[in-house]
């Protein structure tokens, strides 16, 4: 049996070598490193890919968040609301830009944010909603720009782990995960589902105006060169990155097809056991499985991943401690017990290997393993 990788980047590179090697060649005898060709090409296949009309490229994930956040001219103290229950650099981006967090609890069985949590949440002061697509599906997003809406508030979507996904609104139409809400965000990360051989990031948006400014804010705030009409940051996806990105674009349905496939093979040998809750599956939107993450119920979680490890099996806990409990974001309004649904889930979830490239025997090895010691713990 091969090894089993949480992500196996090298499998999918050889079968993509040839493109790959070439493009990354060409790119390097252009010398055109920064906002060469090979990015402009990439941003228009994304926009036409996601069906938006604007995609701004960028350095990373957290920067598109940090970028969306500055060019809506959020000010220090403006509430932002967000799920405790995500990869920091959500609430990151919010507490650095000085505004307030305000958290709140996600759904226990898609673990994606609680629109009952939401409406709670807003007060005179809120100005955004950023949902966070986790692990690779839709928040229920037509509810929530209706919510969005009747208060007036802007919508980020945190798109960083389902790109690719669909939501499906209830006249039948769908639109693209990122392409919903006034901004949209994803990161190239390699790991993640579209991933470059480095860092990068994008961000999507629908309104000319909101496009123009994140171009300026990337760019040092500047549009004419040397003349800053906003203060910016520096925040580029470099060609060759952009370049790998435009051939792994092509294949992204097929790798999510892959996803599906295994999660579906999880999904069987798991369904129904007593402790052990399969994901659900978001009524709206399709599923693009970043990651496949188990909920344990009634026996010991961390023995569970040691029992897997030991077997040379990768797996992780995405994420142990919520935001609200870390010590970078302590904030006395919140304490331990307030967000019950995301404080369970720390507990109890625990994510399989998932990538494009695992095949049968990985997987039934995987299975056999986790039954193993459900069975007897
Ligand atoms: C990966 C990720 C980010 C940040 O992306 P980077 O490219 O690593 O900066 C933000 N939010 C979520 C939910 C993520 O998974």
């Amino acid at each position: 049996m091969k090894e089993i990788r949480m992500v196996d980047l090298q499998g999918q590179y050889e079968k993509i070598k040839p493109e790959v090697d070439k493009t990354i060649q060409e790119v390097i005898e252009s010398t055109a490193f920064i906002n060469g060709p090979a990015v402009k090409e990439f941003q228009q296949s994304l926009e036409s890919y996601l069906g938006v009309k604007h995609v701004i490229p960028c350095g990373n994930g957290t920067d598109a968040l940090q970028v969306s956040m500055m060019a809506l001219g959020l000010q220090p103290g403006d509430e932002v609301i967000t799920v405790s229950f995500t990869f920091v650099a959500t609430v990151e981006v919010i507490s650095l830009l000085k505004l307030t967090p305000v958290l709140v609890d996600v759904e226990p069985d898609t673990f994606n944010i609680s629109l009952e949590a939401i409406e709670k949440a807003i007060t005179p002061k809120t100005k955004a909603i950023v949902p966070v697509h986790l692990f690779g599906q839709c928040a229920d997003m037509e509810p929530l720009m209706e919510l969005a809406k009747k208060h007036n508030l802007y919508v980020i979507e945190d798109a960083c782990q389902a790109i690719g996904a669909d939501y499906k609104f209830s006249d039948g139409s769908s639109k693209k995960a990122g392409a919903i809400g006034h901004i949209g965000c994803t990161s190239f990360f390699p790991s993640k589902n579209l991933g470059a051989y480095g860092d990068g990031g994008a961000i999507f948006t629908n309104d000319d105006e909101l496009a123009k400014k994140m171009r300026s804010v990337v760019n040092h705030g500047m549009t004419v060169r040397y003349y800053h009409d906003d203060i910016g940051v520096n925040s580029r996806l470099d060609a060759i990155q952009a370049a790998v990105l435009n051939i792994k674009l092509k294949h992204l349905d097929e790798y999510a097809d892959a996803r599906r496939k295994a999660a579906m093979f999880y999904d069987s040998a798991f369904a129904g056991h007593p402790k052990l809750q399969i994901p659900a599956k978001a009524t709206n939107s399709t599923h693009v499985f970043h990651q496949y993450t188990l909920v344990t119920n009634n026996t010991d979680r961390d023995g569970l991943l040691k029992h897997l490890q030991d077997k040379g099996i990768p797996c992780a806990i995405y994420y142990p401690v919520p935001m609200h409990m870390q010590k970078a974001y302590h904030d006395p309004r919140y304490s331990e017990g307030d967000f019950p649904v995301t404080e369970d889930l720390s507990k109890k979830v625990i994510s399989l290997p998932m990538h494009t490239e695992l095949d049968e025997e990985q997987l039934k090895f995987i299975t056999d393993a986790v039954l193993e010691y459900v069975h007897s713990h």
